[in-house]
């Protein structure tokens, strides 16, 4: 449920204002998949290509739309700045290739796009070929992320993907010969029957690839997926959360022996190459969502876009056939292709900022945290502190408060503490 946005709101605190001069994220939301996993509960669809030439025309118009409504109300209107881009999804890497190079030159149209900006872009092993890559490069992505989820191939069929070992490392392989050396690895652990030695081999494999960073995620069973049934209906064994944290502990004794810094909770960079673009989110930081189901948050609001890919099209449509400029967010929501729009007050954005920035890995900054809000994280959150640091879960390294070792394996236990 939207909280009701009044005129006055967005005078005072709107996107455009807000973000003015402040460089932003862009994630750009891909919502296909050649076929679904069965774990997966992302808004994401199998079996809609049709709908990809519509839908990158809606993509276009929608970027188009935010390049001008952020920068309304200015004598000289200037662009707004972008560092980083995300090309997320879904598979991004399944579409059409010249489809990246059109996009990523209407948001260069649109917006300011920084000389050095951070433009990222998920794959899928199969989809990594060489003609692929040249064209994302020729495009302007920078950063190649690799859904390799694992090296073993009984685990990748369970989990449904279409790749086995030998295409994920081919994969990698084709990504540096074509000169792209900043390259993300996607694994998953805590996998119904993995072994410990399993999870090793996996992980030694991939350290000798040497790939600039490893996102490394404990699987979740998330509620409606088929995965979930078939563990519900004992067809598939249960994961062990012990030996998913026993895996979490070896992850981080062997890529901290390699040399990668473990700088988020589940993530591990080469020094200086951790994911700028998430590095906006983790510090709660402005960013902008196109696409389907595409999160914003900035100028005071958190927004989302419409799920349905065709509903999402449909109203993209209506506002660009308008002609009209929309004044608001709730113009947006009203009839334009927000769905939601909920107004963020100073409580709940400390709380998030809280709850995002200690899963970095040196935390929260005492001195930010007072520059920000106006007040020290000890004044706003002494008890939370005071108990979670007897617990043995938060921890003062100068003046940063971050996750002890034990903590980052408990993180929701922590977190929960600053909900407001
Ligand atoms: S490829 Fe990725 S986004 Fe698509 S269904 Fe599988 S896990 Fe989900």
């Amino acid at each position: 449920m939207c909280k009701t946005i009044h005129a006055t709101d967005t005078q005072e605190r709107s996107p455009e204002a807000k973000a003015r001069g402040t460089p932003i994220a862009l994630y750009i939301h891909i919502p296909f998949c050649e076929t679904r996993c069965p774990y997966c509960d992302f808004n994401t669809y199998e079996g809609i290509e049709p709908l990809m030439p519509a839908y990158i025309d809606a993509l276009v118009q929608e970027i188009r739309l935010w390049g001008s409504f952020l920068t309304q109300g200015q004598d000289t209107p200037l662009p707004q700045p972008i560092s980083t881009v995300f090309f997320g999804g879904g598979t991004p890497s399944y579409l059409p290739p010249e489809n990246i190079q059109r996009v990523l030159d209407a948001a260069r149209a649109a917006f300011s796009l920084a000389p050095d900006a951070e433009v990222t872009l998920e794959s899928n092993p199969g989809d990594v070929t060489t003609t692929r890559l040249e064209m994302w490069k020729a495009a302007g992505i920078n950063r190649v992320s690799i859904g390799v989820q694992s090296l073993d191939d009984g685990l990748l069929q369970l989990l449904g993907r279409r790749h086995d070992s030998q295409a994920a490392r081919q994969a990698y392989q084709n990504a540096r010969h074509a000169g792209f050396d900043n390259l993300n690895l996607d694994l998953m652990y805590g996998l119904p029957g993995q072994s410990l030695a399993q999870w090793r081999s996996t992980l030694t494999d991939t350290l000798h690839l040497a790939p600039e960073h490893i996102s490394m995620y404990c699987l979740t069973l998330e509620e409606g997926t088929p995965l979930d049934a078939w563990v519900r209906q004992g067809k598939v064994p249960e994961p062990d959360p012990d030996l998913a944290a026993d895996m979490y502990l070896l992850a981080e004794d062997l890529a901290g022996g390699a040399g990668y810094e473990h700088y988020e909770i589940s993530n591990w960079a080469m020094p200086g190459r951790a994911c700028r673009h998430n590095l906006i989110y983790w510090r709660n930081q402005p960013y902008l969502g196109v696409g389907p189901g595409a999160h914003s948050y900035m100028g005071g609001y958190r927004f989302a876009n419409l799920k349905s890919p065709r509903q999402y099209i449909q109203r993209v449509n209506q506002w660009a056939d308008k002609g009209a400029m929309p004044l608001s967010l709730a113009d947006l929501r009203d009839g334009g292709p927000l769905d939601t729009v909920d107004a963020i007050d100073a409580p709940t954005e400390m709380g998030e900022t809280m709850i995002m920035g200690l899963r970095l890995g040196q935390g929260v900054s005492e001195a930010g945290f007072q520059e920000r809000f106006g007040v020290g994280l000890r004044e706003r959150y002494g008890p939370q502190i005071d108990e979670l640091e007897q617990l043995g879960l938060l921890e003062w390294r100068q003046s940063w408060l971050r996750l002890t070792p034990r903590g980052r394996l408990l993180g929701n236990e922590v977190f929960q503490r600053f909900l407001v």
